[in-house]
């Protein structure tokens, strides 16, 4: 199918040459008039997808509750930054400031701040949060988001981020790109070797010829950037998204549209691409970069952890009618088979600081494991 963005895309291929896979994830997802966030709202059933606070008002409440937890952890700061990282229609945001309300203090020291680059979603999320009691500010980069204590929430935004392919050659990694042949955008391989290759992970490198394996360059910035900040300011980033734990070789880039999978390279514009994050290496960019780390866990277990089952029996109690919804929508935010085991969370917080609610179970990594753990 032709798109104009299609168009523009295989014009820029005819005079500069094969794109990288990063290139044509960005420009698919963020090309100012003909990507797929800047013009729509693709949340929901009528949408391409539903993600989970679209499911349920549980999910933005409890992660909600995870910052005001986090806010008395780092000593009630009078003023915190409440940052979101690619806020979809505002939902997560607006049911999490309702659910913090009896928190004595959090909402008089809050200001949100929504880090979003489509326009249309930023429409959407300024009519959600209309009555938000907290100032709102939006901003095109995290980097934008003013000086202080932060803390940070992102769902489903790390895998939105441009990732690089690189194909197993029998010399080594060459870059995988796209080029237009027969009428159609391609894979194809770059001739030499690629001198990114060597940030892959090392589980990447036994991988046969013909492999895939991806690095996401933007992700690993941002973690830089996040602790970079939590460290001189104080606070604590949340990260839900699906992913693998572990890194390995894979091909993980995919793109939906109307709830179902269609061909990445079809109809750059028209469908939502994404790749799954490799928390591993998200994981270790942070701790690298000084923070404690703990996670991922799984999100049904995050989210059983935090109490979604006790907040799913008091809405059943105050809306018994809507019982069976809101059992579904806990099973399907919960389940193995459905969201609970594929979609993965993240906590990076300052050393020294408790683990996080939700975390408990987990060892933190990072910083605080070479202060403060035991000595080998
Ligand atoms: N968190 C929401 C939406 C997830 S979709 C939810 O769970 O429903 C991804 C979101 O990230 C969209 O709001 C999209 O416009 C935004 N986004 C994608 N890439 C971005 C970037 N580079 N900078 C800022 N926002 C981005």
């Amino acid at each position: 199918m032709t798109t104009p963005l299609a168009d523009l895309l295989r014009r820029r291929i005819a005079q500069q040459g094969p794109m990288t896979v990063a290139a044509f994830m960005a420009e698919a997802l963020g090309h100012p008039r003909h990507g797929y966030y800047m013009r729509r709202d693709p949340f929901g059933t009528a949408g391409d997808f539903v993600t989970a606070p679209e499911i349920s008002q549980m999910f933005g409440e409890l992660l909600g509750l995870w910052c005001a937890e986090r806010w008395l952890a780092i000593g009630r700061p009078a003023k915190v930054a409440l940052v979101e990282l690619g806020p979809g229609r505002g939902t997560l945001m607006n049911d999490a400031l309702r659910a913090v309300r009896g928190v004595p203090g959090f909402l008089a020291a809050v200001s949100v701040h929504l880090v979003e680059t489509s326009p249309a979603l930023r429409a959407a999320q300024r009519a959600t949060l209309a009555a938000a009691e907290v100032p709102v500010a939006w901003h095109d980069g995290f980097d934008r988001v003013p000086p202080g204590p932060m803390l940070l929430l992102a769902n489903e935004f790390l895998d939105a981020l441009p990732i690089r392919q690189f194909v197993r050659m029998p010399a080594g990694w060459h870059e995988r790109m796209i080029g237009w042949h027969d009428e159609a955008f391609q894979f194809t391989v770059a001739p030499g070797r690629s001198p990114l290759a060597g940030a892959l992970s090392p589980a990447a490198s036994g991988a046969p010829v013909g492999a895939i394996a991806e690095l996401c360059p933007p992700a690993i910035a941002l973690a830089g950037s996040v602790v970079a900040r939590i460290r001189a300011e104080g606070g604590a980033a949340l990260f839900v998204d699906y992913g693998h734990a572990r890194s390995a070789a894979g091909d993980t880039l995919q793109a939906v549209r109307n709830h179902r999978p269609v061909p990445v390279l079809e109809a750059p514009g028209e469908a939502d691409i994404t790749a799954h994050v490799d928390f591993e290496a998200v994981a270790r960019a942070a701790g690298e970069a000084g923070a404690a780390v703990c996670g991922p866990v799984e999100q049904g277990a995050l989210l059983r952890d935090l109490g979604i089952e006790t907040r799913a029996a008091a809405l059943t109690r105050a809306a018994p009618d809507k019982a069976e919804q809101i059992e579904a929508a806990c099973r399907r935010l919960i389940a193995p088979a459905e969201m609970g085991t594929l979609f993965k969370a993240l906590a990076i917080f300052a050393p020294g600081q408790t683990t996080p609610a939700g975390f408990e179970t987990t060892a933190p990594t990072g910083a605080e494991t070479s202060q403060g753990g035991e000595a080998r």
